[in-house]
Order: C-alpha cells, then structure tokens, then sequence
C-alpha cells in the first residue's frame, strides 16, 4: 500500500505520475526525454503505447536519439533467441550512455522480465540497469520511477500475483489511422515450444463495456482499422460472467457507427468455431482475413506441439471459412524442424500449405526456449539440414503466392490508403483481405478508403484509382 492506496489502482498510479511531474520539474529545467525500444509482438506494440502515454503524463518528452535520453525503457520480447540475443546487447550499450549521463535511468520490461534467471543476470550482470519490471505490472512503472528517482535502490518486480486488468492507463498510440486494441492478455494453451504462458500468465478478458468504450474513443479520434489483439482472442470470454465470447464481441464492435475496419490477431485453430467463422461473414467491417497458425502439417508433431487439433480438422475449419467467404485471404504461422520432426513430416506441412494456398506465411526454424518441454525433446536434426528446408519451403510459398498475385488483376477492391509507395508519387493501401495495392495519389488520401483496379501484377501490386 502507498498513501494513495492499493499500488494496483489507477488512482494510486496517477498519484505517483503527478509526483514524479514534480520532482521532474525540480530536477530537470527543460522537460527530460524518454526512449522506448520495443521488441517482439503487436502486444508489446501495444504495452508500449501505454509506457508512452505514462512517461507522458509524468513529463518526459519522447525522443528517437537514445543517446538523448534521460529515461530509456527496453520492452523486451523472450519468444525467439535471436531477439533476447539482441536485447542484451542492445541493454549492454547503455553502461557508455549511462557514464556520459549520471541521471540516466534504465528500464527493461516485457517478457524477458518475468524470466527469473533473465532477472538474476539483470541483477549480477546489468549494474547499470536500475528498473526490471514483469508483464503482471506494468501499471505501476510511474511507481518504479517514482522510487527510483527519490533514491531508492535498483527495483526487481516481477510478482505475478496481481491477475487483474487495470483499465484507463494513459495511452499514446504511434499511428494515425490504425490502431492496436488489446481484448485480453495472457494464454492457456501451453503450446510446447511456447514461453508466453509463462512470461504472460493466464488468460484475463477486458470485460465488453472496456472494449466497446475504446473502440467507440478510436473511432471518434478517426481510427479507420482496429485490430483485436489477444495471445487466443478466441477464447475471450472465457470463464467470465457476462456471457460475451468472441463472436459476440466481434458482432458489438461492428454495430459501432462509422466507416471503420475491424482485424483480429491471433486465432487458434482448436478454438475457432463455426459461431465465429458466421460472425466473420455477417460483419460487414470485419476484414476478409483471417491468421489461423497452423505451425505443423503432421498430426504426430501437432499432437507433440500441443495444438489439439489434427491436419484434417485445420483444412476442414478452412473448407468452411472460404465456403462461407469466398474472398476470404489465410495466413498462418510455421515451425519447421519441431523437435523429432522427420523430412516426411514436414512435407505433410508442404501438403497443407500446397492444398489451402496461404495468402503469406510467417515461417520459423524451430527456436529452443527455457522453461518449455519441447526445449527438453530430442532433437537429432542438424540446423543445416532445417535451414534446407525451411528454404523448401519459403520457395513453395513464393510459387503460390506468384500465382495468388494472378487472381487480382483486373479487379477493383477497397483499399484503406496508410502509406507512401515505394515509388515516387505513389501510396500504399491495404485490401479488406492482406493485399498490399500501390497507386499514383496525392497524400491526401492517405487515411482515405479508395477504389482501386489492380492492372499490374508483378510481386507488388500496383493499380488505378477509379
Ligand atoms: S496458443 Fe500456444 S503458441 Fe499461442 S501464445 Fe498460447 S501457448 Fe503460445
């Protein structure tokens, strides 16, 4: 408890932002800047647009130049190696920032932080580092800050004891037209090549008003596509009393007034039901895409992995979304070289791919993770040897997604204008599904939904407004 109350209250934590403001301000002539790397996935995208509107509030200024900073946060992500890999370096870097800076503050956050034997070489390794805080706590970083600043010593806080949801933290998002709105947190699934269920917890849904509140703000601030996020947005709901599960959820958020898009990341296939694959179809907001990972082909390395579905149940749950949308675009993620894989294994997941025809595919060489049990498995296959296939693969995808391209030309789709081209004078925009369409405009209509021909196919897309 603090003298505001509980610290896992909002009011307790706009206590400490309004004390950090003024120590700020008497330590500080000019407002103190802040930088955030952010590692990892579209929620710690999202976490850090809540780091940033807090930092904001307590009167840091944002800046790009690290080297300019007097706050620098590392929102860290622990689900492949390679990005840990670059986190320590990239922490390590800051020991010269922190010579030149006496009043320096580092702060590391995200995933890696609720690793204990993460926080232990934090501890011995990182004495430059002052704040490591877990995902269960996010909320309290004007607290951390707060002490930190008043003298206290470095802070390890990596509880995760407190389960609940704190809504009405300030958010700054850092896009215009589109936005990220976390519906849950957390995972169930113990997938088991899969860290999240345990640097993220259990699963915990936003209750629908929360939800319905911040999709009805992003609307009004003129958002024109918001993405659902959630580890299983398919499982929101679940276990809680007011009865609204997914397709519920989707079906309120697209009754909303305005011309807005509605995606949704990510979706697991066991908890994709026909209720939802329906609501999909009668939301006219709900983009024509759907991320289904399907990680495997092979029923023995699914039943390995944990997935509890089967290859047949995956390419039946496809068989209904394209027969319900016709124009409906798939996704997915893969693991090639899961622990005991054979070759013949992964050319049931070459099947899989060859037989739904993926509009992209998000592949990666199986990574070992601590703490999982796959990390535990046998795994005889050299990385050589993945790496050949992993190529296999990519180059199948390019084929289809060759000839996917095919099928564009000559028709005129809806695109929401979000970016330059890679040409001059040209802009980008999206299709309702995941096509990317660049046409000549002014940047006027970027944020404008536009009429586009696509009359050119080559790997991008280019076409005429009409
Ligand atoms: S569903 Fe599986 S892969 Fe996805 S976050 Fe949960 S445990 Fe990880």
């Amino acid at each position: 408890m603090s003298n505001f109350g509980s610290v896992n209250d909002l009011s307790c934590q706009i206590g400490f932002m309004e004390r950090v403001r003024s120590l700020l301000s008497e330590i500080y002539q000019n407002p103190p800047k802040a930088h955030i790397v952010v590692y990892g996935c579209q929620q710690n995208v999202s976490d850090a647009e809540k780091i940033r509107g807090m930092l904001k509030t307590m009167g840091y200024e944002m800046t790009d130049d690290i080297e300019a900073a007097d706050f620098i946060i590392f929102n860290t992500c622990a689900v492949r190696e390679h990005a840990e890999q670059r986190v320590w370096g990239n922490v390590g870097a800051t020991k010269n920032y922190k010579r030149k800076k006496e009043n320096l503050i580092v702060a590391v956050c995200g995933c890696m932080a609720q690793e204990e034997k993460t926080v232990e070489r934090f501890k011995k390794s990182f004495p430059y580092v002052d704040i490591v805080f877990g995902t269960h706590v996010l909320h309290r970083l004007p607290e951390f800050v707060y002490r930190r600043l008043s003298g206290s010593g470095r802070i390890f806080e990596t509880s995760t004891e407190f389960a609940d949801i704190v809504e009405g933290l300030p958010t700054e998002r850092d896009r215009d037209i589109k936005a990220w709105l976390p519906i849950m947190y957390g995972c169930n699934n113990f997938c088991t090549y899969c860290v999240v269920p345990f640097v993220r917890g259990r699963e915990r849904s936003r209750k629908p008003e929360f939800v319905l509140e911040e999709a009805k703000k992003l609307i009004a601030e003129g958002k024109k596509e918001i993405t659902l996020l959630g580890q299983n947005v398919n499982s929101y709901g679940k276990g809680e009393e007011h009865g609204v599960n997914f397709a519920k959820l989707l079906r309120q958020i697209n009754a909303l007034e305005g011309d807005f898009r509605i995606r949704f990341m990510t979706s697991h296939p066991k908890d994709c039901t026909e209720e939802l694959l329906l609501a999909m179809k009668d939301c006219e907001k709900v983009e024509r895409h759907l991320h289904l990972p399907m990680q495997s082909g092979s029923d023995r390395v699914l039943n390995a992995m944990n997935r509890r579905y089967t290859k047949e149940k995956y390419l039946s749950l496809v068989a209904r979304a394209k027969e319900l949308m016709p124009d409906i675009e798939l996704t997915s993620d893969i693991i090639v070289g899961f622990p005991g894989e054979t070759y013949e294994e992964f050319l049931e997941t070459v099947d899989v791919v060859k037989q739904v025809k993926f509009a992209s595919l998000f592949t990666f060489i199986f990574s070992p993770r601590a703490n999982t049990v796959a990390a535990k498995m046998e795994d005889p296959v050299s990385r050589e040897e993945k790496g050949k296939w992993f190529t296999q693969l990519l180059k199948v995808q390019e084929e289809i997604a060759a000839e996917q391209n095919e099928n564009y030309l000559g028709k005129t789709y809806r695109v929401l204008c979000d970016d330059f081209g890679s040409k001059e004078g040209f802009l980008s925009g999206h299709t309702a599904g995941c096509a990317v369409i660049e046409f000549e405009g002014y940047k006027n209509l970027i944020g404008q939904f536009v009429n586009v021909r696509v009359d050119n196919v080559s790997k991008v897309l280019y076409g005429t407004i009409i």
